[in-house]
């Protein structure tokens, strides 16, 4: 057997502390964000039948045909037929199965779910990209008499998020967006697309060939810049939505304008999915992601829900990616000169000699249990790596011998300041947190 240690899969990562520290607070500020626009959770399963993703997300995109991590599952009797189940790629077709099994529409109320949780594709890694990724994400869905069709829902998305990326203190961020018109406008553009690719498609480079013939709507993703020329001139959807798609789409832009969001719009923004209809929107941001420029993407998806077996369940939601909203803040506070680094703790224990290690423990559980903060050294520490220890942890450090026990008096160092004093044990806790 090889003894070669073994590493994180290709794609993955651990996140360590302090950088996670950055990730609650993220998720921390993402939660206090969706409580007040009255969003509650969802937390679905990791794994789902591979015929919701089929279904819900699409054969022909790029997530089903070549990114799943699809397995055969042990059939429990030999009669059973073996089920294939797929690590879930994305979470907006977990939450309409649930939206349709739980029959949360009966209620005939909006529903307004959000979710953090890791998705799975078996993309190539990069910067930026991984093979599991972190996506906060919120849906808003429900039967047409709950107003979940309204371009007011569209807009309070929209407004939503750049409320939030504002108090995450992500500065710069672009809202891009468009519409991809409805269920009978789309099929009418991609056939006109089809049409406009055909005569210039072997001029296309050999990815948007091949998208050319199995989504055409994907060539308007291409970032190719040889292409970008012959793609600009293919026909734009705005000429082809109807009218109720052109009223909805005109009512979320002058909602938007009433509560001052920016926006550009991008005609060629209809993101890879099929399950989208109307307004489809991109956040993207330029410091620190490179080519994966896109903080998050989402938009309407009014017949996802009859796609799944369930009733008409017209609905919107996003999804944010985690790890570049993580990375965009990294840049951002290096380009500022500030570090993200983590606060101290309150103080350090350290025991002198091993006779005060139990003392210690007892000292540090006492001012834990008042919330202090509080790392403890050991007796068998040298004073001086006590004091290097601390220095890098601690505001303070509190000194531990036979004398301060039988005393109940500490000697306590303030490194800020640089003063040592001697303190009881019953101003102890405001000492320390001064
Ligand atoms: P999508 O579900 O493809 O619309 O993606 C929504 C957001 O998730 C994107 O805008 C990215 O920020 C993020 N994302 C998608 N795929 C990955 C990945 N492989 N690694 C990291 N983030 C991703």
């Amino acid at each position: 057997m090889s003894s070669a240690s073994i590493k994180a899969v290709r794609g993955t990562r651990d996140l360590l502390p302090p950088e996670t520290e950055l990730w609650n607070r993220v998720e921390a500020t993402a939660r206090a964000v969706f409580a007040r626009y009255h969003f509650g959770e969802i937390r679905t399963p990791l794994f789902e039948d591979t015929s919701l993703f089929a279904r819900g997300v699409g054969e022909e995109t790029d997530i089903v045909s070549k990114e799943m991590y699809t397995w055969e599952d042990r059939a429990r009797a030999a009669s059973e037929k073996p089920q294939s189940l797929t690590l879930r790629p994305e979470n907006t077709a977990g939450v309409v199965r649930s939206y349709i099994e739980h029959k949360l529409g009966d209620t005939g109320n909006l529903q307004k779910l959000f979710y953090i949780g890791p998705q799975f594709r078996r993309e190539r890694p990069q910067r930026g990209r991984y093979r599991q990724f972190w996506q906060i994400g919120a849906e808003v869905i429900g039967p047409p008499s709950s107003g979940s069709e309204s371009p007011i829902r569209d807009a309070e998305v929209l407004e939503m998020l750049a409320t939030l990326l504002d108090e995450l203190g992500i500065t710069g961020w672009n809202l891009q967006l468009n519409s991809v018109g409805s269920a009978t406008d789309r099929p009418r553009y991609v056939a006109a697309l089809r049409e406009a690719l055909a005569p210039i498609k072997d001029r296309l480079c050999p990815d948007n060939q091949r998208r050319a013939e199995t989504n055409p709507l994907r060539v308007l993703d291409s970032k190719d810049e040889a292409d970008q020329d012959l793609i600009n001139a293919l026909p734009k959807i705005a000429d082809f939505l109807d009218e109720a798609s052109t009223s909805h789409f005109q009512q979320v832009l002058a909602a938007l304008d009433a509560c001052g969001v920016p926006y550009t719009v991008n005609p060629r923004l209809v993101r890879g999915l099929d399950y989208y209809t109307r307004t489809t929107f991109e956040f993207t941001h330029s410091v620190g992601l490179g080519s994966q420029n896109a903080l998050l993407g989402g938009g309407r998806y009014d017949g996802l829900s009859e796609m799944l077996g369930g009733p008409r369940a017209p609905g919107i939601g996003f999804a944010i990616g985690e790890d570049r909203l993580i990375l965009t803040l990294q840049a951002q506070a290096e380009a500022a000169g500030t570090s993200s680094a983590t606060d101290k703790i309150d103080a350090y224990i350290a025991p002198m000699g091993a006779a005060q290690n139990a003392s210690a423990l007892a000292l540090a559980r006492s001012l834990r249990r008042e919330g202090l903060s509080i790392e403890t050294g050991d007796g068998t520490f040298r004073l001086k790596k006590s004091f290097d220890t601390a220095d890098k942890i601690a505001r303070h450090i509190v000194i531990l011998g036979e004398d301060e026990a039988a005393t109940n008096t500490y000697t306590v160092k303030t490194f800020a300041t640089g003063i040592q004093s001697k303190i009881e044990r019953s101003a102890l806790t405001a000492a320390l947190l001064a």
